[in-house]
């Protein structure tokens, strides 16, 4: 009756949760302590997505990981901001939105000879500002 594993709730739940998180079925095995051939056979059973072979399983998780930091960061709205600073000296960088949104932006109306910011925003800017009349 029992499998020579000996799969339990617990086991399964980790077989499961190795499994999504992307490990090779010999790596899942090998936590688990038991045979690729009972990971693999249990994971057919349980109809768990299939998996790649075990060369490109082991690579995929890292590169996959690698790949969702870069994208996290080019989200990040600031980095982005400051790109734009680069692009377009000519245009205001008065910041609108809040930063931690991704409403974040500038203002990029055409800017005020010599200043960083459009003249609405250097008023605003300097509040002593001599270039209001
Ligand atoms: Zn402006």
């Amino acid at each position: 009756m029992t499998e020579e594993t000996g799969w339990t709730e617990e086991r399964l739940k980790m077989l499961k949760a190795l499994w999504d998180e992307g490990l090779s079925i010999s790596q899942i095995g090998q936590r688990l302590n038991v045979t690729r051939n009972a990971v693999a056979g249990k994971a057919h059973r349980l109809s768990l997505p299939k998996r790649q072979s075990p060369i490109s399983s082991t690579a995929a998780p890292v590169r996959a990981k690698v790949k969702k930091t870069e994208e996290i960061a080019d989200e990040l709205p600031l980095r982005l901001a400051l790109r734009k600073i680069s692009w377009s000296r000519s245009k205001c960088v008065w910041p609108t939105g809040d930063p931690k949104t991704t409403d974040f932006s500038f203002c990029s109306k055409p800017i005020d000879p010599g200043k960083p910011y459009c003249f609405e925003h250097c008023v605003l800017a300097y509040t002593n500002t001599r270039e209001s009349n």
